[in-house]
């Protein structure tokens, strides 16, 4: 696993899609996702160095941790809890090892927000993703198909977590931002392994 490919995608995903983000936000949140993940994933990049110096578990906790600091909003909590539960992450991780510890990332993202899947979460991206890893038969077409389903099956969903909540039926109708940045680095890293 090569983790400064894996960072620098998520970084230009990230730059790439904050106005996306903010837009869907602005739809049924407070019009900041977009601008809340690039402030969180600058700062990662602007760390990338001393990131890069670590074991990969270390690693991916020392980003998590980055953007518990510098995100205000739900997500930095949220994205920062997911990647600190990689914290025991193995050097040259087999398909379990990362299975496992994807798990456990997403274990804490539900403990964090008081979460599970069906409340038009990000999770609806993430816990499909951790099912495929866990299956015994993954391929990284699967994985992003897996991601793609969730993300689609937000816009039916209605919010029952986190700002989109308050709209209550009128959340139901536009796609999750969470969802969407969840889907998005799915893909950039599936991208790294060359399928796409
Ligand atoms: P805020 O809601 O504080 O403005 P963001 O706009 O950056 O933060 O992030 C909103 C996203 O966070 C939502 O689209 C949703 O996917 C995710 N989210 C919010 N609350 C929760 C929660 N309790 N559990 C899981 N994900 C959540
Ligand atoms: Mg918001």
């Amino acid at each position: 696993m090569n983790l400064e490919m894996l960072l620098n995608a998520a970084v230009k995903t990230i730059r790439d899609h904050a106005d996306e983000l903010t837009t869907l936000d602005s739809a049924i949140g407070d019009a900041d996702h977009g601008i809340n993940m690039k402030r969180g994933f600058e700062a990662i990049d602007a760390a990338k160095a001393e990131i890069l110096a670590l074991p990969l578990g270390a690693a991916l906790q020392k980003m998590g941790m980055t953007l518990v600091m510098t995100v205000g909003g739900a997500s930095g909590p949220l994205y920062g809890s997911l990647l600190m539960g990689f914290k025991n992450l193995p050097e040259n991780p087999t398909l379990s090892d990362v299975s496992k510890s994807f798990d456990e990332a997403v274990e804490s993202v539900k403990k964090r927000g008081k979460s599970t899947m069906g409340e038009k979460t990000m999770l609806e991206v993430l816990v499909p993703v951790s099912d495929v890893l866990r299956s015994g038969n993954a391929t990284v077409e699967a994985v992003l198909k897996a991601a793609e389903d969730g993300l689609e099956s937000t816009r039916e969903l209605q919010a029952k977590k986190g700002r989109a909540s308050f709209l209550g039926e009128r959340s139901i109708g536009h796609l999750d931002p969470g969802a969407m940045s969840s889907y998005l680095l799915i893909k950039s890293i599936c991208k790294c392994y060359g399928v796409l």
